[in-house]
């Protein structure tokens, strides 16, 4: 989990750079918010079982946090747009 989010910070980073020096390109920042949307419903989901079945109730703030992150797969442009917009440069 650690990794993943060190990973994805290294490319957030790279995609902010570039966007300030105006070179980001359209695909890269789909698969920036493409890949880490995912990698965020797996480390909500992660750290959601770590906590059993307290984790899926409304009692802690793992549960809201999950439900939260669900969206994110789902609006500013859906996964499955961003990875069409990803294969076009194919
Ligand atoms: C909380 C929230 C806030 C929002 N805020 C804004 C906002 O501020 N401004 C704004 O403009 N919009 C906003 N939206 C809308 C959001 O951008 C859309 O929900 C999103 O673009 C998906 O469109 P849709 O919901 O109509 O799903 P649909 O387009 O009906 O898609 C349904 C499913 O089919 C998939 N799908 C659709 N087309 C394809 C395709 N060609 N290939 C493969 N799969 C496909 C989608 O990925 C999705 O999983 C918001 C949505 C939510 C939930």
């Amino acid at each position: 989990v650690k990794t993943e989010i060190e990973i994805g910070q290294v490319f957030v980073d790279r995609c902010l750079g570039e966007l300030h020096a105006g070179t980001l390109d359209p695909a890269v920042a789909a698969m920036a918010k493409y890949w880490t949307t995912e990698m965020m419903g797996r480390v909500l989901d992660t750290c959601l079982q770590l906590h059993g079945g307290y984790g899926y109730t409304w009692d802690f703030p793992i549960a809201r946090a999950f439900a939260d992150a669900r969206v994110h797969r789902i609006y500013g442009g859906s996964n499955e747009i961003m990875r069409e917009l990803i294969a076009r440069t194919l």
